[in-house]
């Protein structure tokens, strides 16, 4: 019985797939060509999903028409040719990543293809201030060797938590702190990764309308600037903050402007050693130093727009004289440097970033918002990364969002081929990602916001208030970067542990 029910259910698919291979016409006469994932907008959130799907067994081509993975983006894709050597200036838009993003990267094959020269780990991370002496300096090599409370935490999850799987990710995630790659490095390892799998149409087109599913066929379309349309069982929005996906569907998104912009460049420093992220919170905003191969930097400066104009107006040897002042200079001391810690409690003085030499590209400026759509996914439809959620950049987490998006989407879509479901049905499918990406974001989000708003340099407008903000947050801060295990959990924190999939359903098979 359960023999004839199989054969009955793969003719069925036989003939799904016979009858998909062929294009219909519309109502206008033009052709509507069909795939099972139309992913809207090429970026990483969406190259890392057509990786991940492409990486299962499921989405082999039976036709000669479209692969049964489209990606569309109207822009011209890098390649990863012109990353193939370092004996180059890196690129001024550079992203940090976290162990599990680096870990879901490497499970897609993604990560192995980028010139491993222009990947930096972060061995140290250092936190510092403009007003107060407060400063939390992470390493977790240090701490996990050092500390007897981490030891036993470790052991106690490992022993009563964690499975097999679990134990593997995790460990896997302890390696280093992160790592920086110039943004287009790594969507050019990643669109090569596309292509090598085969099983992706990588379409150089723009999408101008996406019409939900129609009664007749009872799936979305897209309508491209050539005139043509693609129809899916799925579509998925991965273009953008101004994604067209989420506004054709009627999807609201709130938020609201930071009221500052960022400002990114390549610097470099007179140091050889290179491995510690920097970050001060200013009272413009927050200054990033992030490293990158030999003795480059990133550096992603968060300030009032007036200001980043001004900044990026200024001649280069003016730009670099005001940035080393931004990160070297003693910090201020609210009502006359009183500190809430005993003396004998107190921590030596950090040590500062390298300085920096040179700037060596043009200064780019990005406009920063916090923006949050109200659904990430409906019936045939799924929102991922920016078109999502657009957040600040000051912790460097926005694509890392992305890409526990990716990971949970391209779960649910490979775990629903595995069990023969419609992988478009919201209720059974797409329901589970949207709880899961969603819970990420929120955890992540207010994160964010609380450490940014207690770095408010006014509270209520009022300076003596944010200064009284400040000596609680030195206190607060001084006590974190004397508790490791408190640090060594912050990181875990950040790094994706308690929210990223533990396992990738695309290296099961069946
Ligand atoms: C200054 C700054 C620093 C940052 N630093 C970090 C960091 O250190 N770490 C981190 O994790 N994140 C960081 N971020 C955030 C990160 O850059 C974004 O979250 C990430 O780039 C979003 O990727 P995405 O693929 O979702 O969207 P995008 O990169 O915006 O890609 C969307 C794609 O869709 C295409 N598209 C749009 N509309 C259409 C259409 N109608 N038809 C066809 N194609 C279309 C576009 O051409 C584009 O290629 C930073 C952001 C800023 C502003």
């Amino acid at each position: 019985m359960q023999q004839i029910s199989q054969q009955v259910k793969s003719r069925g698919k036989l003939l799904y797939h016979t009858l998909r291979a062929f294009s219909t016409s519309n109502s206008e006469g033009a052709q509507v060509q069909k795939t099972d994932v139309l992913i809207v907008g090429g970026g990483i959130a969406g190259a890392s999903l057509a990786c991940a799907l492409s990486q299962s067994e499921y989405f082999q081509s039976t036709s000669s028409g479209l692969k049964r993975i489209v990606m569309l983006d109207h822009t011209k894709l890098p390649s990863i040719s012109d990353y193939a050597t370092h004996q180059r200036t890196p690129e001024p838009r550079v992203i940090t990543l976290t162990p599990n993003s680096l870990r879901f990267l490497s499970s897609i094959g993604g990560l192995q293809l980028c010139n491993a020269t222009c990947v930096t780990p972060f061995k140290e991370m250092l936190v510092y201030e403009e007003i107060g002496h407060g400063f939390m300096r992470f390493d977790i090599d240090r701490q996990r060797s050092e500390s007897r409370l981490i030891k036993a935490q470790e052991e106690v999850l490992k022993r009563f938590v964690f499975d097999e799987e679990h134990k593997r990710a995790f460990e896997a995630t302890q390696v280093s702190m992160g790592a920086s790659v110039e943004n287009n490095h790594l969507l050019a390892a990643l669109i090569n990764r596309a292509k090598t799998l085969d099983k992706c149409d990588i379409i150089q087109k723009k999408v101008v309308a996406v019409k939900r599913a129609t009664e007749a066929s009872g799936r979305p379309r897209v309508i491209l600037d050539d005139g043509s349309i693609i129809e899916a069982d799925l579509i998925v929005g991965s273009d953008g903050e101004k994604s067209k996906t989420r506004e054709e569907y009627g999807i609201q998104a709130t938020g609201y402007s930071y009221e500052q912009s960022g400002l990114v460049c390549t610097v470099s420093s007179l140091s050889r050693s290179n491995t510690i992220a920097y970050q001060r919170f200013l009272k413009s905003g927050p200054l990033a130093l992030l490293p990158l191969w030999d003795n480059y930097s990133s550096i992603v400066w968060s300030c009032p727009p007036e200001m980043c104009k001004e900044l990026q107006d200024l001649s280069d040897t003016v730009f670099i004289d005001t940035l080393n002042k931004a990160l070297q200079k003693t910090p201020e001391q609210a009502f006359g440097g009183f500190n809430l810690l005993p003396k004998s409690m107190r921590m030596a003085p950090m040590e500062h970033p390298p300085i920096l030499d040179k700037v060596h590209t043009k200064r780019f400026a990005f406009p920063l918002i916090l923006q949050h759509s109200n659904s990430y996914a409906g019936n045939r439809m799924a929102l991922i990364g920016d078109a999502a959620h657009r957040i600040h950049p000051m912790a460097g987490q926005g694509l890392n969002l992305g890409i526990t998006d990716v990971a949970y989407l391209a779960n649910s879509i490979v775990k629903a081929k595995k069990s023969g479901l419609d992988i478009g049905n919201y209720d059974l499918v797409l329901k589970d990602y949207e709880t899961k990406a969603k819970a990420n974001a929120y955890s992540m989000i207010s994160a964010i916001e609380v450490v940014r708003n207690s770095y408010q340099g006014k509270l209520a407008g009022s300076e003596t208030a944010g200064n009284i903000l400040s000596l609680f947050r030195n206190l607060a801060i001084d006590t974190i970067q004397m508790s490791e295990l408190a640090k060594y959990n912050f990181m875990n924190f950040a790094s994706g542990n308690l929210t990223h999939p533990v396992s990738y359903e695309w290296e099961h098979s069946n």
